[in-house]
């Protein structure tokens, strides 16, 4: 897509750090890493986000980050490794391409912020209520 980055990156037009290609996705290394290993896995074809991307991307997507995960634990040793995938600007998409992001903890690290939120109850009426809401709107 015209003036997306991420396009760009697939097209050789802007270089990265690759850790994996196959023919429907690209794995590299995040440029501002949280961690060690940061890693990002995108379509080579644009999708936005969750709502846009076809199916057989995110199965595409999703089968590439447990062969890199493994490579990560192989070569980096991490304690753990957290996923995330971020849906529209209300949560801090920036880039508009569908990544998954790899996040590699080491034993020395601190904790990553995206897995320390911390647990607060929660009002069971209101998580009921929430439940029936969104279970009813599956299509
Ligand atoms: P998000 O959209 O999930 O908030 O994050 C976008 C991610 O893309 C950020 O972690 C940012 O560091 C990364 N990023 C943005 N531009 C580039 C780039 O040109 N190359 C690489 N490798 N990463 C990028
Ligand atoms: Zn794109």
């Amino acid at each position: 897509m015209e003036g997306c980055i991420f396009c760009k990156i697939v097209q050789g037009d802007i270089p990265c750090f690759k850790i994996y290609e196959d023919d429907k996705v690209l794995a590299f290394e995040d440029i501002n890493p949280i961690a060690e290993g940061h890693t990002l896995i995108i379509p080579k074809r644009h999708a936005q986000d969750l709502w846009e991307i076809p199916a057989e991307d995110l199965t595409a997507i999703h089968l590439a980050s447990q062969k890199i995960i493994r490579a990560i634990k192989k070569a980096l040793k991490p304690t753990g490794v957290a996923l995330l995938q971020l849906n529209g600007r209300g949560v801090n998409q920036v880039v508009m391409h569908y990544h998954l992001h790899l996040m590699p903890r080491m034993s020395e690290s601190p904790q990553l912020p995206v897995t320390d939120w911390g647990l607060k109850e929660g009002d069971m009426e209101a998580i009921k209520e929430t439940a029936r809401k969104i279970a009813s709107a599956i299509e």
